[in-house]
């Protein structure tokens, strides 16, 4: 079959991946989701404590934000304000969102001049590039084929192939227009999806909220999309893991060391179900409407700004190892790592600098 997807993660494990993976309870603090980690003091002595920490349940996944040089307990209650504020603009299932109130107009009828928030259009402006630059293999507008795999349910399954095909209609990039803080789609029924970059967005505002108010070394980490403000407080690296696919939460791959940097993983082992002994994850490709199946296992992306990390993970998830290489080579400071479902890695030209040797 043309859709044919990854069989289950053999080569990874020599067993089928741990099904809880894919479906833990809402609400449940457990860090099935996370794909990067950042590892804490019982992997390396030398890691410092944060002087502050907060852990909560936000953007349908774990939310920490750790800081390191102040004792000041107001910056992480403002740190999880801005998180909600910037939530209820961009969460796709909220009533009450920005987004969702797009959609919703979008669905009634085509989108003429809708206006919107700075911050929404920003984002959508950003994303946009996105899939111009990977030809809409990465496309904002797969809203309408995306929501029709549901990867929460307690049994998930593969949709109505009719309803697929009549739902692929509905995505193309190239019937957005955006100009002068106003969206219009061409045709009604179009839906964004901004599931592959909502997480980086927030994470760059809660970065600013924080070096405002004269933070200089934190880490904020919204389900494994992790932001590094600075290196540690002596000067020192932050150790991150790259998670071994259908691995344990804290089983690594890769340790890396980064400092004032964004680590972002895309992987098919984070939101998935199994039908028929084929695994669907949740990187669907616009041109057919299943997930993509190009022997990725993962993408992580180490960039300046944790908006471009996730839009880029996903996006080089979208475009196959080959030309995301091509695509990550191509863009100054940026590195990725692939693992593949085989088990080999790739790398872009200068990752290796970030690989931990210890
Ligand atoms: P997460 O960190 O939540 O797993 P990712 O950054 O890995 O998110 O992006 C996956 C999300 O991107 C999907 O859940 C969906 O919302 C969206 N998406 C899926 N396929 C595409 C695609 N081809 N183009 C753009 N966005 C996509
Ligand atoms: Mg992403």
């Amino acid at each position: 079959m043309w859709y044919l997807l990854q069989r289950t993660g053999r080569s990874f494990t020599g067993r089928k991946p741990d099904r809880r993976i894919s479906v833990p309870a809402k609400g449940c603090l457990t860090a099935v989701f996370l794909s990067v980690i950042l590892l804490q003091s019982g992997c390396f002595a030398r890691q410092a404590q944060p002087l502050l920490t907060a852990t909560d349940y936000k953007l349908n996944t774990i939310v920490s934000i750790q800081i390191y040089d102040s004792t000041d307990e107001s910056l992480l209650s403002g740190a999880l304000a801005v998180c909600d504020g910037y939530e209820l603009l961009l969460s796709r299932t909220n009533p009450d969102s920005e987004l969702y109130r797009l959609n919703h107009a979008a669905s009634l009828a085509p989108l003429r001049d809708y206006p919107v928030s700075d911050d929404l259009y920003e984002l959508l402006h950003t994303s946009l590039s996105y899939s111009g630059l990977t030809e809409g293999a990465f496309d904002i507008t797969i809203g309408p084929v995306s929501s029709l795999w549901d990867f929460q349910t307690e049994t998930p399954s593969v949709p109505d192939p009719d309803l697929i095909r009549e739902k692929l209609s509905l995505v193309g990039y190239d019937r957005v227009t955006l100009q002068d803080h106003a969206v219009s789609l061409s045709q009604k029924g179009m839906a964004f999806d901004l599931g592959a970059s909502a997480k980086g967005y927030i994470a760059d505002r809660i970065r600013d909220y924080l070096v405002q108010n004269g933070v200089k070394h934190a880490v904020i980490s919204l389900g494994g999309n992790v932001l590094c403000i600075g290196p540690r407080p002596d000067g020192g690296p932050f150790r991150i893991g790259v998670r071994k696919p259908f691995g344990a939460p804290d089983d690594a791959s890769l340790l890396l060391s980064v400092a004032d940097r964004s680590v972002v993983t895309t992987g098919i082992y984070e939101r998935y179900f199994e039908q028929d002994d084929l695994l669907y994850h949740h990187i669907i490709n616009p041109h057919t409407g299943y997930p993509y199946d190009n022997g990725i296992a993962s993408v992580t992306v180490v960039a300046g700004h944790s908006t471009d990390a996730d839009l880029l993970s996903t996006a080089c998830f979208a475009l196959g190892a080959e030309d995301g290489l091509a695509l990550i080579d191509s863009l100054p400071d940026t590195e990725a790592v692939w693992l593949m479902t085989d088990g080999s890695v790739l790398y872009s030209g200068g990752f290796k600098a970030y690989l931990t040797h210890n």
